[in-house]
């Protein structure tokens, strides 16, 4: 199932579109919710890939309108250099981390550190955990 894109998300998204280094307590000043809001939005937007670096490099393959448009198909459409334009309710397709398919359903959950790995399937999870098992410990602190 794709995530959808809520108010926070969006606030937080076009604050950092514009300038990509600021800080989470600046962003939480900006859009008016508090700073670990930000951090939590802004991290699951890492864990299930958007947010590809801190300059916010956005897929927009990813992306797709609430009524199924696809952002990458609007994006051929329109004209040269004209600015897409990201909206609440925007979904965003998360791929499993293992078999790289997309996870159809409430995808599988693995956290990891304080990172988050998504799977199309419980076999995808179970494989995932056993091919890093030793980073996935370490991560955990164990
Ligand atoms: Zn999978």
């Amino acid at each position: 199932m794709p995530l959808k894109l809520d108010e926070i998300d969006l606030a937080m998204l076009k604050s950092l579109v514009k300038d990509g280094r600021k800080s989470f307590r600046q962003i939480s000043r900006e859009i008016k919710v508090s700073t670990p809001t930000v951090k939590l939005h802004y991290e699951r937007l890492v864990n299930i890939g958007l947010i590809k670096g801190v300059s916010v490099d956005l897929d927009f393959g990813k992306l797709e309108t609430e009524s199924g448009i696809k952002l990458d198909q609007i994006k051929h459409k329109a004209h040269k250099g004209r600015r897409i334009k990201l909206d609440k309710g925007m979904l965003v397709k998360i791929t499993c981390d293992y078999c790289n398919g997309p996870t159809h359903n409430k995808p599988s959950i693995l956290k990891v550190g304080d990172q988050e790995r998504f799977f199309c399937c419980p076999s995808c999870k179970a494989l995932y955990k056993e091919k890093y098992r030793g980073r996935i410990e370490s991560l955990s602190g164990k």
